[in-house]
């Protein structure tokens, strides 16, 4: 049966691998965009996760076109990688502010329906990073950390709901947020990832898929890695 799909961060890159994967098995699937037009034939609605109002007229909208939201894909996220010496303030809390607060304002605004429906899915886009660390990517890495406390505690809370709420911790992905770095830096990847590539957008995508399918219906609070073998034990 179709169900009603919101991805934060849908117009690009992973979000948009996501919608067009769940969209392909039927569901009806609604992006979240700051700029630009929505993807072709998927519905988008202007959001910036940094706002609590923006996001709330978002769920508005997508509640309107398509019903309440069951799958709720939190996965907009920003780098502004540095080494901690030279980090100010506003890359760190910027970071954390759209990554993990953005996670937090998406969740909790999604969680009112699917509590009314006893029935959800919430599904937050980690990294390998959040596990690993990542000399100059502090900020980013403790966001992504921090996504995994914030996701096992709901999983603890809304479990009695019929709730779950997993993690998707991807190592590099073939993005404009890995097409930033030079070709030295994606040799040396490269060389220390057991799979010895970076994955494509959809690689993470089927996973969210079976996260947010029946098949998944007995699995929350779980970090589950498509890396490659990059963190391997953590
Ligand atoms: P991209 O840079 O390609 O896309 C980022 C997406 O997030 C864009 O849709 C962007 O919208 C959106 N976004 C950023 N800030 C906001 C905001 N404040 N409000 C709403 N939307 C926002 O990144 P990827 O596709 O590579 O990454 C997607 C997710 O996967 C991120 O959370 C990232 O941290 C994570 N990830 C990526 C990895 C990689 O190797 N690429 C590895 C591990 C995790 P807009 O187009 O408007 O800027």
């Amino acid at each position: 049966m179709s169900r009603s799909v919101l991805v934060t961060g849908g117009n690009r890159g992973i979000g948009l691998a996501i919608a067009r994967e769940l969209a392909a098995g039927g569901d009806a699937v609604a992006v979240t965009h700051r700029s630009g037009e929505p993807p072709e034939g998927l519905f988008g609605v202007k959001c910036d996760v940094t706002s609590m109002e923006d996001v709330d007229a978002a769920f508005a909208k997508v509640e309107a076109e398509q019903g309440p939201v069951e799958v709720v894909v939190a996965n907009a996220g920003i780098t502004k990688d540095t080494l901690l010496a030279i980090m100010s303030e506003e890359s760190f809390t910027s970071v954390l502010d759209t990554n993990l607060t953005g996670a937090f304002r998406v969740a909790k605004r999604g969680v009112k329906g699917m509590m009314r429906k006893r029935k959800g899915r919430i599904i937050l886009v980690s990294s390998v990073v959040g596990l690993l660390g990542s000399a100059g990517q502090a900020n980013y890495a403790a966001s992504k950390a921090g996504m995994v406390g914030f996701a096992r505690s709901l999983a603890r809370e809304l479990g009695s709901r019929n709730i779950t709420v997993n993690v998707v911790a991807p190592g590099f992905v073939d993005t404009d947020m890995t097409a930033a770095l030079s070709e030295d830096q994606q040799k040396t990847i490269k060389s220390v990832i057991p799979l010895g590539r970076v994955a494509e957008p959809v690689e993470i995508a089927k996973t969210v898929r079976f996260l947010a399918s029946d098949d998944a219906a007995y699995i929350t609070g779980a970090v589950i890695p498509v890396d490659g073998g990059l963190g391997m034990g953590h």
